[in-house]
């Protein structure tokens, strides 16, 4: 082979031989002939040059590419930690909202529940105190209600213990049928018999029950939305109220304005005290106990009153008082 012909097929040769993928005879036949001629020994050696640089060069970018990559990596997951960490603290949040309004939720249903069930006694009484503070016009009262109910018949015993602002709220006694227009209202200060007919039915059986409770029947029987709007409103604690274990709802809508608490007693789900204080304008507290068949025929009887003086008076009302009561008695 001529020189100048073997140099053009080395020099052919010199990308594979780099890359290490001919034949072992070829590599030799390569070898020995760049140790004899200087030439293509100094193309190779330029090659190989170029070739490592290129290499480098490949290799550097790669590496700035991994580094990069790395940092938006680590910018990815702390992204990541940041979302689960959202997530997770909105479940908790979420979840405590959720399980307390559930739990308010429970105890007023319940309670309200407990209450409608009264509707079914045949034989109870409600005694009712109702202690007011008027801090605009500086009077105090103290009002005792005792409901007796047996066999369709019905008491209502009134009476006074302080009272600033009406001097002339005398104890009385209400006796009367359910469902009717009638009633008998007996004075013992006066000494006056009063026979009332009316254009609504004064008691009946629910009506009384119904008053006790109006507090809280908006907020049991409320969906939804307008149910988790007002339950949301209401924060509940444990206290005691004469020595028995209570729920206390308490409803304030605005701290510097005054608030209203529901006491629950826990053994009976029955509401016993309800407290509502407007700041230096009005207290009002109310206190209930109910006992169950404690009421003889005779407690619910007119009793004959020597020497007291008879009136039969009608106490008709407008249209909208009695809308209003008919609602209540439902
Ligand atoms: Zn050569």
């Amino acid at each position: 082979m001529v020189k100048n012909e073997e140099c053009e097929i080395v020099r052919d040769l010199f990308p594979s031989y780099a890359e290490k993928i001919l034949s072992k005879n070829s590599e030799k036949f390569i070898e020995n002939h760049i140790n004899n001629c200087y030439e293509c020994k100094e193309i190779f050696k330029t090659l190989q040059n170029e070739r490592e640089k290129k290499e480098n060069e490949i290799s550097l970018n790669d590496q700035l590419e991994a580094k990069c990559l790395k940092k938006i990596n680590k910018k990815l997951l702390l992204l990541k930690i940041i979302f689960i960490l959202i997530i997770l603290i909105l479940v908790i949040v979420l979840g405590l909202f959720f399980s307390k309004i559930n739990h308010i939720n429970n105890i007023i249903k319940t309670s309200y529940n407990k209450t409608q069930e009264l509707k079914n006694l045949e034989n109870y009484t409600i005694s009712i105190q109702q202690h007011d503070i008027n801090y605009i016009d500086i009077n105090e009262s103290i009002f005792y209600t005792k409901y007796y109910y047996i066999n369709n018949n019905y008491k209502i015993e009134n009476s006074w213990d302080i009272s600033y602002e009406d001097t002339e709220n005398p104890s009385s006694s209400y006796y009367g049928k359910i469902n009717s227009n009638q009633r008998t209202e007996i004075y013992d200060d006066t000494k006056k018999i009063i026979n009332s007919t009316s254009n609504y039915n004064y008691e009946t059986k629910t009506s009384f029950i119904n008053f006790t409770y109006l507090d809280i029947s908006n907020y049991a029987k409320s969906n939804g939305f307008l149910n988790i709007f007002l339950i949301s409103g209401i924060k509940v604690r444990n206290d005691r109220f004469n020595g028995k274990e209570c729920y206390v709802l308490r409803f304030q809508s605005d701290p510097s304005e005054g608030y209203k608490e529901i006491w629950i007693e826990k053994e009976t789900m029955l509401p016993v005290r309800i407290v509502e204080d407007l700041f230096n304008k009005l207290y009002t507290e109310k206190t209930m106990i109910l006992n169950i068949d404690t009421v003889n025929s005779i407690d619910v009887e007119i009793p004959d009153k020597e020497g007291y003086s008879i009136e039969n008076i009608n106490t008709n009302i407008d249209d909208n008082t009695k809308e209003i009561i008919e609602q209540i008695n439902q």
